[in-house]
């Protein structure tokens, strides 16, 4: 070839070979052998596959590197090739808001423009990260503010992941490289209590928490890991036996007249049926006892015979009850319970040998707290109602109170 023609010829050495973007494969999210398989796939020698997964895997979830080139352990040329086939990145933060309380909220935009909210909850002994499974949430609790969204999406592995990776990278939690080890954790547990129903998106939840709960990578025990379900009871035995983590229950009636209506789940499987599956959930024991999570709502099941009667439900089962004041939300049908009957409530629980911790409502200033998070671009937009006239729908009943109980609007 003449110099003039080889001018003019693509230049195959020089010209990047970049796969398109869309094209590249997140590593953020693959398990472990799912990694492997994609290093093969993209020109790893198999012999050295299982070598690189560990290696790109510590620089990832261990160092928090986002920069392939940065990897400096691996050959330039490797480095090049996991450049042109990878791409290692997280869910887009949209806002972050700081709560007076020290408490952060981020809203985050998933794949599709989709957005879900994360909380970070510092506590004096611990830092708890909330995380969503879901955009939205099929199951329309009617004291829950995602329930009344009604776009619904599960997130990706990755996305799941994402959302402890970017917390990290707001706190600044990766460790620093030379710096002496640090066991002091900013984010100590991560509780899937966020937007959907983790169970309803069982696959993507389990691998995401293994990614997480991986030694060589983030870490986190698997004690440390609380999934919070609404009652799922075909998926709950998988929770123990597949992910390993502690499981938390959203209750929150003892009779399933009212259940039926503040968790309609409860209309497919019962209190009974529920009741069942946890006594049979395999590694119970005192230590790793279920949370019974239970929302205080004035004068729907906040007296004192549902208080007995949750005494008499649990029996049997290694249990603590974790009562939490009702958060409120534009538009609500619901009010808080008062302190005091929160209070009573708790004591009788208490008295029959359970722990019963009030939960203090954290990030109420920025709707950080439990059961207020909805994506920004659906907040405040439409009253349960409207949504159900909107989907030519009889909007869900109402909850039968008590004929004590203060009327509400
Ligand atoms: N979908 C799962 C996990 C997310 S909800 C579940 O329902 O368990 C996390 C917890 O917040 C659940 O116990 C839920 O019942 C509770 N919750 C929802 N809305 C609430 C509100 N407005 N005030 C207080 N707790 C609420
Ligand atoms: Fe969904 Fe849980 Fe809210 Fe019920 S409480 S609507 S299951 S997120």
């Amino acid at each position: 070839m003449t110099d003039a023609a080889s001018a003019l010829a693509p230049d195959v050495r020089v010209l990047p070979r970049q796969r398109p973007e869309a094209a590249r494969i997140n590593i953020v999210g693959l398990t472990r052998s799912q990694l492997q398989a994609a290093l093969i796939a993209a020109g790893t020698p198999e012999k050295q596959a299982r070598m690189r997964v560990g290696q790109v895997w510590q620089w990832v979830y261990h160092w928090g590197l986002r920069d392939f080139a940065a990897m400096s352990n691996l050959a330039k040329d490797y480095r090049a090739l996991l450049a042109q086939h990878f791409e290692i990145v997280l869910p887009e933060v949209v806002t972050r808001q700081l709560s007076d309380d020290g408490t952060r909220k981020y809203l985050v935009r998933v794949a599709g423009g989709h957005e879900v909210e994360v909380v970070y909850i510092p506590e004096e002994d611990r830092g708890t990260l909330c995380i969503s499974s879901q955009v939205g949430c099929t199951l329309s609790c009617t004291f829950c503010h995602t329930g009344t969204q009604m776009l619904v999406r599960n997130l990706t592995a990755g996305e799941i992941v994402g959302q402890v990776m970017l917390a990290r990278d707001d706190l600044g939690e990766w460790p620093e490289r030379g710096a002496p080890k640090d066991e002091t954790r900013l984010i100590s547990n991560v509780v899937l209590m966020g937007m959907g129903e983790p169970l309803y998106n069982f696959e993507n939840v389990r691998d995401a928490m293994k990614v997480v709960m991986d030694n060589e990578g983030i870490a986190l025990g698997r004690r440390r890991i609380t999934l919070s379900t609404s009652g799922v009871v075909p998926e709950i035995a998988r929770t123990a036996t597949e992910i390993g983590c502690l499981l938390a229950v959203s209750f929150h009636a003892t009779t399933d007249e009212v259940r039926d209506t503040l968790v309609p789940i409860n209309r497919k499987w019962n209190i009974a049926t529920l009741l069942d599956a946890l006594r049979a959930y395999p590694g119970l024991s005192n230590s790793e006892r279920i949370t019974f999570e239970y929302v205080m709502l004035e004068g729907v099941n906040d007296s004192k015979e549902d208080a007995y009667r949750l005494v008499a439900l649990l029996q049997g089962i290694p249990a603590k009850v974790n009562l939490i004041p009702f958060n409120e939300w534009p538009g609500a049908p619901f009010k808080r319970s008062s302190g005091n009957r929160i209070h009573a409530f708790a004591d009788i629980i208490h008295n029959a040998g359970y722990a019963s911790p009030i939960r203090t409502p954290r990030g109420e200033d920025i709707m950080a707290a439990c059961g207020q998070l909805k994506s920004a671009t659906e907040r405040g937009r439409r009253s349960r109602a409207e949504i159900a006239a909107e989907a030519g729908q009889e909007p869900p009943p109402r909850v039968a109170r008590r004929p004590d109980a203060p009327d509400l609007h």
